[in-house]
């Protein structure tokens, strides 16, 4: 399962964040996704409380932003957006896309105690 994997790394900057404050806990998290990352919010979240049990951010609320997919085309330079991976401009037709977002994953935002 790919999204405890991600659980346990943004687990791991949480409280790394929270030690290089001296903070006593972690109250909560806020996390970028991107929408063709292929990561389930609803398994990132479970994990993320899986995992944080019995750690100082046991009880933290895990906020997850889906950051929506968008691309360039390189011929028309036409930009859309996209809810699924698709590599074809819809004004051109051309294949020479640039993606703009929705690769996101990143911790935007640590909250400690
Ligand atoms: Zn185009």
């Amino acid at each position: 399962m790919h999204e405890m994997g991600i659980a346990q790394s943004i687990l791991d900057i949480a409280v790394e964040a929270a030690r290089s404050h001296q903070a006593a806990r972690v109250t909560g998290v806020k996390v970028r996704i991107g929408q063709i990352t292929g990561v389930d919010p609803e398994a990132l979240a479970f994990g993320f409380t899986a995992l944080s049990a019995g750690t100082i951010a046991q009880g933290a609320s895990l906020t997850i932003e889906t950051v929506p997919a968008s691309g360039c085309c390189r011929e028309c330079r036409h930009e859309f957006s996209f809810t699924v991976q698709r590599f074809f401009c819809p004004e051109c037709g051309s294949a020479g896309i640039e993606i703009l977002s929705g690769r996101e994953l990143q911790v935007e935002h640590v909250e400690v105690d």
